[in-house]
């Protein structure tokens, strides 16, 4: 179903009145966890201020270790939707258990599937009957067909607002965080008719090239890049190293815009 074959036109996925996958990039920013009501508003400003539509946070945080900060849970989602309510952005949060999907509907606007949970299988099937859009992460070590039948869980169940994001794979590089698979956008645009994401968060996790890993992004042809921002990354409870502050955030949103002009991009 999510195939090129089946379907050639391009799915667009509307949220908040930004449409997804029309050749022109839309933005997903925010923090990486929902740390306080105060953390989320002021970035939640800060995307405002741009026009932005979309913001991201994670209420429920998959963490490699049972000790770090596990996120605010319920608590989180209802931080975002009060920001939601009073900056007009729509909210994208992550959701690792089928038995929290329920409650979490009333609280976001897009649900996130994480790279950790690609084959969850229970969790895709469950996220496939619902009427809200879903934003798919590539797995730490999928493949794109992998990837692509993940996408297919999702929508046998007759969600077809999906879009896909390739966020960095593991490979035997440790410059960076994961290795940001590039090719794998034009080759899901290819295959898939859905909108494809890249974060260039998890995949470099390094902010000094975020700004590049975005460009190339848009470049080879991305329906949308995803990126954390934090007001304050040095006290961040997850992915410290990696967000951007809010002036980071404001020269990068700025050098996107002027590159997107340069190369006629809208
Ligand atoms: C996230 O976006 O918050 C996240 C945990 O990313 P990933 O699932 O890609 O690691
Ligand atoms: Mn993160």
């Amino acid at each position: 179903l999510v195939s090129r074959k089946k379907k050639s036109a391009d799915t667009v996925v509307e949220i908040n009145g930004e449409k997804i996958g029309t050749g022109s990039p839309s933005f997903v920013f925010g923090p990486c966890a929902v740390e306080s009501y105060t953390q989320v508003a002021e970035v939640a400003a800060a995307i405002q201020a741009k026009g932005l539509k979309l913001i991201r946070g994670g209420a429920y945080k998959p963490r490699t270790s049972p000790y770090d900060f596990q996120g605010l849970g319920l608590d989180g989602l209802k931080i975002l939707k009060q920001i939601s309510q009073e900056y007009g952005l729509a909210v994208v949060s992550e959701i690792v258990t089928p038995s929290h999907l329920d409650e979490a509907l009333d609280y976001v606007d897009v649900v996130q599937v994480g790279a950790r949970n690609m084959q969850n299988f229970e969790l895709l099937k469950a996220v496939g009957s619902i009427n809200k859009p879903v934003l798919l992460k590539r797995g730490i070590a999928a493949t794109l067909d992998e990837f692509i039948h993940a996408a297919e869980y999702i929508m046998s169940q007759g969600n077809d607002q999906i879009i896909l994001c390739e966020r960095g794979i593991r490979t035997y590089e440790r410059a960076t965080r994961n290795t940001l698979d590039i090719s794998a956008v034009p080759i899901l645009k290819q295959e898939t008719h859905l909108p494809v994401f890249v974060d260039v968060t998890h995949s470099t996790g390094r902010r000094d090239i975020l700004l590049p890993a975005a460009k190339a992004a848009i470049a080879i042809g991305a329906d949308g890049v995803m990126a954390e921002v934090h007001p304050d990354p040095a006290v961040a409870l997850s992915d410290a190293a990696q967000q951007m502050n809010l002036q980071q955030f404001d020269e990068f949103y700025n050098s996107l815009q002027n590159f997107m002009k340069t190369h006629e991009v809208h």
